[in-house]
């Protein structure tokens, strides 16, 4: 038996899920349902025949998706979690290679490299911004660039006139927007005028719904016709879709819940700005070296190997999780200075 050497040289995905009193790592929602909502899922469930394989193209969600944006439901692809939709994406342009711009989100790598392309990095500057130049020089052969906006783990956001500027030269983008929720600065409606940008989106942030396992992707119709035929027909289940779906029809609670998380976000950049990047997701990444001191204090952050090694991404919790967070952070950086 001979394995593919893209299958052998991966180690499996480590979300790095450790025990902890208060979960920081994985940039979720701190907000579990609420009993109405709740209820309201249990009767959606309910209505479904769980016998009957669901719609090919989850045409309902599509459907709520497309006038929530104001789009067409020929503009929206679903999937099982905005992960499959970038493993859907990285199979449909030709070329020899990906283009991403590190540190960002892992799985761009991840799946370019099992779709069998090789993958330019053009990193990041000092402040996390773009180096469009440089990105452009990489461009020749290029199935696709991968961007991340919100990106993850900086939290910044790339400026309109550089996607631009990159979507003028005619190369697929592959925009995650994973975060979008919590900055306020979509970028989707370009996908009217550009046929080459995919707009990656999630209900497991924002929407608090990781354990459900949805995400769609925004693109011109022509680009979302294309989507459709890489992608299996089933991929996602009648129960994500209808969780989903309830959740959708009552954006009222998750608007409600990302102005507190933005709130929350804004306290602790405050309480800690001499080492937070400024940050338009639901997380911060700081200068400060103290995922095992917090680990050891119940508070689990994500830690990281390379350029950002002596550095931590906290996801924002929820009030209570957060003033534990910044005492002990707190604690910390005294215990340095001491
Ligand atoms: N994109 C980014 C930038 C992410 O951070 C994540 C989750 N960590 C995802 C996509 C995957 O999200 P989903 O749960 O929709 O697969």
């Amino acid at each position: 038996m001979k394995i593919r050497d893209a299958v052998d040289d991966f180690s499996s995905y480590d979300s790095g899920r450790r025990e902890a009193e208060i979960r920081l790592d994985k940039n979720e929602s701190p907000f579990s349902l609420p009993p109405e909502l709740k209820s309201q899922v249990s009767e959606k469930l309910e209505s479904l025949s769980f016998n009957r394989y669901p719609d090919p193209t989850s045409n309902g969600l599509r459907g709520k998706l497309a006038d929530f944006y104001d789009l067409k439901p020929g503009n929206v692809v679903v999937g099982s979690g905005s992960d499959q939709l970038i493993s859907y994406a990285v199979q449909l342009f030709a070329g020899n290679h990906a283009v991403i711009a590190p540190p960002t989100f892992s799985m761009y790598r991840f799946y370019s490299e099992l779709a069998g392309l090789e993958v330019k990095e053009v990193p990041l500057t000092n402040n996390y911004d773009l180096r469009l130049k440089e990105i452009k020089e990489v461009l020749d052969g290029a199935a696709m660039i991968f961007l991340c906006s919100p990106n993850n783990p900086t939290g910044n956001v790339f400026a309109r006139e550089t996607l631009i500027k990159l979507l003028k030269t005619g190369k697929p983008l592959i925009l995650d927007e994973a975060y979008v929720e919590f900055s306020g600065e979509s970028q989707f409606e370009l996908i009217e005028e550009f046929e080459n940008l995919i707009v990656l989106r999630t209900f497991s942030k924002a929407f608090g719904l990781a354990g459900a396992r949805a995400g769609y992707a925004l693109a011109h119709g022509k680009t979302a016709e294309k989507l459709l035929r890489v992608k299996p027909p089933y991929n996602l289940s009648s129960t994500s879709a209808g969780i989903a779906k309830v959740v959708l029809e009552n954006y009222d609670v998750v608007r409600e819940r990302i102005d507190r998380i933005i709130d929350e976000r804004e306290r602790i950049y405050e309480e800690f700005n001499e080492f937070a990047v400024q940050s338009k997701a639901n997380f911060l990444l700081m200068d400060l070296d103290a995922g095992k001191y917090l680990g050891s204090r119940g508070v689990a952050v994500r830690e990281f190997s390379g350029r950002l090694e002596d550095k931590i991404r906290v996801t924002v919790g929820t009030e209570s999780e957060n003033d534990r967070l910044i005492n002990n952070l707190n604690d910390f950086i005294s215990s340095k200075v001491d």
